[in-house]
């Protein structure tokens, strides 16, 4: 048995590693006094929307607040409805549901767990508002095919891009086919601060600016307010933030390069293991494989030192309780979500990892493959 014991997260591994300059950041803005809507701020805000390629950038939060705040800047409230999926964060559907909206929710391509893009313009009411794609495991969305059904019937499209910063297209960045782009920093997304987070990243000027204040007590200058709310971004996480971004393609590379190593060590296993589309970039948030015995792999890792989670293993559709007296509607069934809550485990997968780590989790993975179990009830599914 290996001795390699794996953990799911390598937040400490990256402090250490930036040790010095985040340190160095975060005293700078202690002597400085500027804690809140300060000069940080303002710097990570233009170094955001530059990596992004969007013109603005609006720090806010959480990511959960930065959909909610993104829904109310265009003015998507009660009596309209919004198109997601169930198989996400909960937030994305929370989000909706803080504005006042319908969630309506319509099934996922079980190759790459996005949004099924042919399921959405059987969605569409007289009612409908927006899309909101989400780029789920650090793939984005089929965004061209999203956008084009948004042009022709008139709708807003928001991304939560929380799980896919510094992902691309063939042909698209993310944030260019959109009215918004909403991105989260706790801490184990791909850009994480030391607490929450989050931002709007858009190409439209009026939005930013109705998010500016919305995030500030609805205040477009000292002492003057409409309705808003308190939701800002502090100077200590966004000069944090800047110190990481300057590492995020490199971090985002070694994800990629993991992916790898799990596609080629798994590969031939019964493992269903995650499709990466042609051509686009996926930052591999996660690295996902499915399996009718999850629970049994996850627990024979989990004796082994090894820690792999569930994203999600309960669709929204699915908890208790939902919606909770707000408004949801599905369309067509949600077979492929709730087979993928069933089926879904995510390997350790950051970029602190060492290829030995990897390979750990790959032997375990394959020796289990071969156990009664792995072999009984693993068929691919
Ligand atoms: C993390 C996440 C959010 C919410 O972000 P918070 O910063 O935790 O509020 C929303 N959507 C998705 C897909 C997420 O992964």
């Amino acid at each position: 048995m290996s001795s390699v014991k794996v953990g799911f997260y390598g937040h400490v591994r990256q402090y250490h590693n930036l040790q010095n300059e985040i340190d160095a950041a975060i005293h700078e803005v202690l002597e400085s006094g500027s804690y809140v809507m300060g000069p940080k701020l303002k710097q990570f805000e233009k170094d955001l929307s530059a990596y992004c390629g969007t013109t603005e950038a609006v720090g806010v939060n959480s990511g959960t607040d930065a959909l909610w705040l993104a829904f109310m800047a265009l003015g998507i409230g009660p009596g309209d409805e919004v198109i997601t999926t169930s198989n996400t964060f909960f937030a994305t559907a929370e989000a909706i549901w803080i504005a006042g909206a319908t969630a309506v929710f319509v099934d996922c391509d079980p190759k790459t767990c996005n949004i099924d893009v042919n399921l959405i313009e059987r969605a569409i009411t007289p009612r409908t508002k927006a899309i909101v794609p989400v780029h789920l495991y650090g793939q984005p969305a089929e965004m061209r095919a999203v956008a084009e059904i948004a042009r022709k019937h008139k709708l807003f499209v928001i991304e939560d891009n929380a799980q896919a910063l510094g992902a691309r297209g063939p042909d698209f960045t993310l944030g260019e086919l959109s009215d918004a782009m909403c991105t989260s920093f706790i801490i184990q997304k791909n850009l994480g601060c030391f607490g929450d987070g989050g931002a709007v990243l858009t190409n439209r000027a009026d939005l930013a600016e109705t998010v500016r204040r919305l995030r500030n007590h609805g205040s477009p200058k000292r002492s003057v307010h409409s309705m808003g709310y308190n939701s800002r971004l502090d100077d200590l996480h966004a000069a944090v933030l800047s110190v990481k971004l300057k590492q995020l393609d490199n971090w985002n590379d070694r994800r990629r390069k993991f992916a790898r190593q799990y596609d080629e060590g798994l590969n031939g296993t019964s493992l269903k293991l995650p499709t990466a589309l042609p051509g686009y970039r996926h930052v591999y948030h996660l690295y996902v494989v499915e399996t009718e015995a999850r629970d049994n792999l996850q627990a024979y890792l989990l004796e082994r030192g090894i820690t792999a989670l569930t994203h999600y293993p309960i669709a929204i559709h699915q908890q208790e309780g939902f919606p909770w007296g707000h408004q949801a509607r599905i369309v067509g069934s949600l077979t492929h979500t709730e087979a993928s809550a069933a089926r879904v485990l995510s390997m350790p997968m950051y970029p602190e990892l060492t290829g030995e780590e990897v390979q750990a989790v790959i032997d375990a993975t394959v020796a289990w493959d071969k156990t009664p179990a792995g072999r009984s009830k693993a068929a691919n599914p």
